[in-house]
């Protein structure tokens, strides 16, 4: 998907001989809009914009209707109050190419200065609106993924695409080598968090807890939400030790962190790196993470276990 967007971009700019180009794709589900994912060659931006285009307005509207091309001095007497517009022509684009796919506002493609100056001709315009069609395909299809593999509420990947994964990674393990670790992380005395502040303020505790999550890991990590107040983190090429690491720098964040109504929240962990002799598959391996996250809970909670070492509890962390 990624390489895909940088070669509609680097197509586009080859083609149209652009010497900037830049996409805002809806990609995240986070943001309700459309978000600068790409700058190629360098549009040059102003660090306090936030740029992001708003999908409910008039100008998005209008591409919508209209479905091809425009320059900037075409727009401009239409729509030179709106916000998007004023965010768009901070840029000086010569070009907007919207993506649409299924009636839906996908991204919109941002060409900058021509090398040779001169319009774009009607045969250049339907040349980069065959391949915004093609690119607004290709984000919504990323976007439908990205949906139903995405726990709404936590942000983290769904159970079930989490196995998915984890199945495959384990085959690379066994036939490769490749070294794989698991982290099981359970919150503290959460029931009692959630009697204490109400639900809502348990929901917060969970969403936070879960963005910090989200920022510690690389992208070839996995973080799902397991269960209710439950996660789990495959580490890619992790072994055992490197695992614990980034558990124990996880928790100590989190119990870094303030939340408004409860004083601090603290979570347990179980680490496990993937070991073809005592493991079958995914459930000895999730079992024994289990175990040590077990472990965590009955010796004082707030720290990490390794499976390997269940038997000696050494401190804060074993
Ligand atoms: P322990 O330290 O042993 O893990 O204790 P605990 O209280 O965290 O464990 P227990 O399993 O007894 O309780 C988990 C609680 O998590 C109960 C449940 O209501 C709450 N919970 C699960 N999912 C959610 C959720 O989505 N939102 C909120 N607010 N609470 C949730
Ligand atoms: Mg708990
Ligand atoms: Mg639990």
């Amino acid at each position: 998907y990624s390489s895909l967007l940088d070669s509609i971009i680097y197509i586009c700019m080859g083609q149209m001989g652009v010497i900037q180009a830049a996409l805002f794709s809806r990609n995240n589900l986070e943001i309700p809009g459309l978000k600068l994912v790409r700058n190629l060659e360098g549009f040059s931006l102003d660090k306090k914009t936030h740029y992001v285009l708003n999908i409910d307005s008039e100008l998005i509207d209008f591409f919508l209707e209209n479905q091809m091309c425009f320059s900037l001095d075409e727009l401009r007497d239409r729509f030179s109050g709106e916000e998007n517009f004023k965010i768009i022509e901070s840029l000086q684009p010569s070009l907007l190419v919207p993506l649409i796919a299924k009636s839906q506002i996908m991204g919109l493609l941002v060409l900058g200065e021509r090398i040779q100056q001169e319009n774009y001709s009607l045969e250049e315009k339907r040349y980069l609106t065959d391949i915004a069609h093609f690119a607004a395909n290709a984000i919504h299809n990323a976007v439908l993924f990205e949906m139903s593999t995405t726990d709404l509420m936590t942000h983290l990947k769904q159970r079930h695409y989490f196995f998915e994964i984890l199945d495959k990674r384990i085959v690379q393990a066994v036939t490769k080598g490749t070294k794989i670790s698991l982290i099981m992380l359970d919150i503290d005395h959460f029931k009692q968090i959630n009697d204490s502040y109400g639900h809502q303020v348990g929901d917060e505790i969970l969403k936070s807890i879960s963005a910090t999550i989200r920022s510690g890991l690389r992208q070839e990590d996995i973080g799902a939400r397991y269960g209710g107040e439950e996660f789990v983190i495959l580490l890619h090429e992790s072994d055992e030790q490197q695992a614990y690491e980034v558990a124990e720098r996880l928790r100590q964040t989190i119990e870094k962190q303030k939340h408004p109504q409860a004083r601090s929240v603290s979570v347990s962990m179980g680490i496990a790196q993937y070991d073809p002799e005592l493991d079958s598959g995914p459930d000895d391996f999730i079992g024994r993470a289990d175990n040590a996250l077990y472990f965590s809970k009955e010796h004082g909670r707030n720290r990490s276990c390794r499976a390997s070492r269940v038997q000696g509890d050494t401190g804060r962390g074993a």
